[in-house]
């Protein structure tokens, strides 16, 4: 699926690109860090303590060196005192380290886990029009891949660098105090490795990008053949499916080996020959100094400790060198997130308007999603309060975009539209989806059981869900499932048919006991008899609940209050069923006869 891979970005190139990445990175990490500053804390002192210690080691080697061995100092108590302090130093330092563990993985564990609240709570409030462009494939993985990235970042990268510069720099500081000038040799160690970081970033980082789009679209076509199944085994498509699949999997493969290949010589191979290469050279070093005479006491002391500083300085450089690219790929991951959380959320109407009766007033309303492309045009409707309304007209004629309008899905010009004479978006956020139920054009159903998907989370009796599955004639087939009201759906509620779910979204509109309700094609799957049901369960709640329902089938409708047809977006015609078949060639007669000849055809 190539929009999902056009959502993995390569890793950002141009300064200011890089720039926003870090600081969009650091932004997020900081504050979900923010109520764990003192584990945070804590942890680093920890690791500044540890990695402190475990520089002590050498030191303490040199000094047994230079004072006891070679001097042929046998001051036993001294030793033992000698050997008990490393001892100790050693066994503290790992303490440290067992408490930083600790610290900073549940620290980075509570991070994640509250971006990842942070991040679904956002994507739950954002604005229906937000969705319109937005790739549900992209949109998971933000909540899942990105914020997964975030915690390599905490956990992988950013302790692991951290550590290992610490231990870098307690190491040279050390070998500086010994030997300056010796110092200035393994300095050369620096830029040496910073050329290694460069050249393994070259080489691997296109590899580790590319890897991540690959996983990604072998996810994507995964989920894509699932959801499409009937339509692949019906079209006989599976094993093109298949062969894809494979193609990108032996792409997916090529690039991990691509990964794999820099990983294998840079880092290690070449690393170690650096150490070997340094000690050569610092051997070399002593050697020329004492021009072929033996070292003295002080000397072999320092060598000693500086051989051990070597081999420890170039362990953690190449855990640095091994995290960059992984360092790159996690700024992005969190970067993405960061600019999901920036989003604009729905603003939530405190406002403290009220939905008392239920009547609606729609004025001038005009409406586009894009500019320049009118969808609504100059609207004008006054619905009383429990009355029942029909909405009819062709495909695309704005039905449906009538009701997003209503329901607050997209923002109406201000005033257009009010309920109780209360501009709708001065009515508290709450209020106004309890007082108003939908039953949309896709009914929609989690996979839970039967119960779940009426009471959607409310606190809701079960006399009061059979009630509204009464209402709404769902009952019946409900308790014809093997385990009634507590047998699980699947998902979408794959295991019922289009007609029983909308029955059940109706009983969860119903449920809801809303002031207003509207339908989009509800009754669109239903047979004709269970809609009878459905039409009486609509007429019984006249003069209690004001009722809006589109419709293609215009028998829902036909006992309507008021049908309003719609044409391109206009009001065409608005009337009874009777008085819009009075007009001579009138459009909602032409739809209502055309409807009547198929029905008898298909009878
Ligand atoms: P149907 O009977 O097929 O459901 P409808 O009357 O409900 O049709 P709408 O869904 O309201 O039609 O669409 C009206 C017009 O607005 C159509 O031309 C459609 O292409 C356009 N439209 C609908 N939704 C969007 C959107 N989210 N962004 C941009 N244009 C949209
Ligand atoms: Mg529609």
């Amino acid at each position: 699926m190539p929009a999902e891979a056009a959502d993995t970005p390569g890793l950002p190139s141009a300064p200011a690109e890089v720039r926003r990445t870090f600081s969009d990175a650091a932004t997020l990490l900081l504050r979900a860090a923010q109520p764990d500053r003192k584990h945070l804390n804590h942890g680093l002192l920890w690791l500044i303590l540890a990695a402190g210690l475990e520089a002590l080691g050498p030191l303490i080697g040199k000094f047994f060196l230079d004072s006891y061995l070679l001097p042929h100092n046998a001051d036993i108590p001294a030793i033992a005192g000698l050997l008990l302090g490393a001892l100790l130093a050693g066994m503290a330092a790992s303490y440290l380290r067992y408490l930083q563990l600790v610290r900073l993985a549940g620290l980075a564990m509570r991070s994640v886990r509250r971006i990842r609240e942070n991040v679904y709570g956002h994507v739950l409030r954002l604005p229906m029009s937000f969705f319109d462009t937005a790739i549900t494939g992209q949109l998971v993985s933000r909540v899942t891949n990105d914020t997964e990235a975030v915690k390599t970042l905490y956990v992988q990268v950013l302790f692991v660098m951290l550590d290992s510069v610490i231990v870098v720099a307690g190491t040279i500081a050390a070998m500086l105090w010994l030997d300056w000038r010796l110092m200035l040799i393994v300095g050369t160690l620096v830029p040496a490795v910073a050329l290694i970081v460069a050249l393994y970033q070259r080489l691997s980082a296109p590899a580790v990008t590319r890897t991540r789009e690959l996983r990604s679209e072998l996810n994507a076509q995964m989920a894509e053949s699932i959801a499409g199944m009937a339509v692949l085994q019906a079209g006989n498509a599976t094993e093109r499916f298949g062969a894809r699949f494979a193609d990108i999997n032996e792409a997916h493969y090529q690039s991990r080996q691509r990964e794999l290949r820099a990983n294998a010589w840079l880092l290690r191979p070449v690393l170690d020959l650096l150490n070997v290469i340094l000690l050569a050279v610092v051997i070399a070093v002593f050697g020329a100094r004492g021009n072929g005479a033996a070292l003295s006491a002080l000397e072999v002391g320092v060598l000693y400790a500086f051989i051990s500083y070597i081999s420890r300085v170039v362990e953690p450089l190449i855990q640095i060198t091994m995290q960059f690219s992984q360092l790159q790929q996690a700024m992005v991951g969190a970067a993405r997130v960061h600019a999901l959380l920036k989003e604009a959320e729905t603003p939530i109407a405190t406002a403290d308007g009220r939905v008392t009766e239920g009547a609606i007033s729609i004025q001038q309303l005009n409406f586009a999603y894009r500019t320049g492309r009118p969808v609504l045009h100059d609207l004008n409707l006054q619905i009383p309060p429990g009355s029942f309304y029909g909405i009819v007209g062709h495909t695309g004629s704005g039905k449906s975009t009538l009701l997003s309008l209503l329901l607050r899905f997209y923002p109406a010009p201000a005033g257009a539209i009010r309920i109780d004479d209360t501009p709708v978006d001065a009515i508290g956020e709450d209020h106004f989806r309890d007082a108003i139920g939908l039953v949309p054009q896709d009914p929609f159903l989690v996979a839970a059981s039967a119960r779940e998907n009426i009471t959607m989370g409310r606190k809701l009796s079960d006399a009061q869900v059979e009630a509204a599955a009464r209402a709404a004639s769902a009952h019946e087939f409900v308790m014809g499932l093997e385990r009634g009201y507590d047998t699980p759906l699947g998902e979408g509620g794959a295991r019922l048919s289009v007609g029983q779910k909308q029955l059940l979204a109706i009983a969860r509109a119903l449920a809801g006991e809303p002031r207003i309700l509207f339908l989009d094609e509800a009754t669109s799957h239903i047979d004709s008899e269970t809609e009878q049901v459905v039409q009486r369960a609509l007429t019984a709640l006249r003069g209690k609940v004001t009722v809006v329902a589109i419709a293609h089938r215009l028998s829902t409708i036909r006992a309507a209050d008021r049908i309003v047809v719609l044409n391109h977006g206009r009001i065409a015609e608005l009337g009874t069923h009777g008085e819009l078949m009075g007009i001579s060639d009138g459009l909602y007669q032409r739809l209502y006869l055309l409807q009547q000849l198929e029905e008898e055809g298909a009878g």
